[in-house]
Order: structure tokens, then sequence, then C-alpha cells
């Protein structure tokens, strides 16, 4: 039994109006979207619906666990409306480019640390970092994106062919490190 987006809003008692409709059309047609290309879709979609209005719609719909905001570090925080299911993100770091991998080995493996340090761990974030099929195809080596992460990313690494799977920090504390 499928529900319609209004039924599912409804569902996790949330008005289904028509600025949120349209968030989530933007979200499903295209995973991994910027709050900004959310603000594109929905203005193309519906007309009338400012910027504000899709922050929060965006905000509210993360808050209730029907959209997912991922940050990779050196970009914008992105939506999806895969959700629940602890996948993990692969990552150009060339062109940018973000796709989903499934976790390397079952739902949620990643939760159970080595050492939890005593923490009540509920979500784990994995970024694999590399080269996407595009960008090999073209010979592109050098990135479009001057973030910390690609500067120091490239400055370790010797072969950024390779995928290697990093954590991804969380931006204060990148902008502590700086
Ligand atoms: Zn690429
Ligand atoms: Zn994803």
């Amino acid at each position: 039994m499928t529900f319609t987006p209004a039924e599912v809003l409804r569902d996790r008692g949330i008005a289904a109006t028509a600025q949120r409709l349209a968030v989530l059309r933007a979200v499903a047609n295209s995973p991994h979207i910027t709050a900004e290309g959310v603000v594109a879709f929905a203005q193309a979609d519906i007309g009338a619906i400012s910027r504000q209005a899709v922050y929060d719609a965006l905000g509210v719909l993360v808050n209730k666990g029907l959209i997912r905001r991922i940050q990779p570090v050196g970009s914008p925080a992105l939506y999806e409306d895969r959700v629940a299911d602890n996948h993990h993100h692969v990552i150009c770091r060339i062109c940018g480019v973000v796709a989903d991998v499934d976790c390397a080995v079952g739902s949620t493996p990643c939760l159970r640390a080595a050492d939890d340090m005593g923490y009540e761990i509920d979500e784990a974030e994995v970024a694999y970092w590399g080269r996407c099929p595009t960008c090999q195809a073209e010979g592109r080596t050098t990135t479009v994106l001057d973030t910390p992460s690609s500067r120091r990313q490239n400055q370790r690494r010797t072969r950024p062919e390779e995928l290697h799977p990093t954590h991804t920090a969380k931006p204060e504390e990148i902008s502590r490190a700086i």
C-alpha cells in the first residue's frame, strides 16, 4: 500500500502545505540536492515560494525524519529522501558529485564502534572520497572544489584515484582546526 506525500506528512503530524509538498517533490526528483536547488525547483514547480519558506520546510521535514540532510566537508548541505537505512555516500573530490553506497556489511553495523567511549551512539556518518567515473574518463585531476578538505586530502594522498573511506568531520571541527 502506498501513501501519497500529503498522507505521509499528515501521518507525521505535519500540515501538508503546498510548500512542503513542493520541497518533498524537489528532493525526490534529485537526491543530494542543495537547498538552493530546492528553491529553484520549487519556484519552477509552484511559482511563488520564498527562500525562507523552503529553508523552513526543509528544517521541518528533516526534523520529522522524512528527508535526510548530509553535509560532506567543503560542500553545502545536501538533502535526500532515502532515509533510515544508514547508507553512506561516495563523493567525487574533483567535481563534487555524490552517489549513495549501501552500508558495507549490513544495515547499521557502523553503529557498533570499536570503543563507544560510553556514548549512546545513534548515527554513523561515512564518506568515501575519490574520483567519479566521468572525471576519470575525462582525465580531470584537479578539483574545482577549493575546500579545506580537498587541500588537506590532496596533500596527504599520493594516489587520489583510489577510494579510501574517511569519516567526515563536522563543520565546527573544521573551523576549529583552521
Ligand atoms: Zn567527478
Ligand atoms: Zn544518499
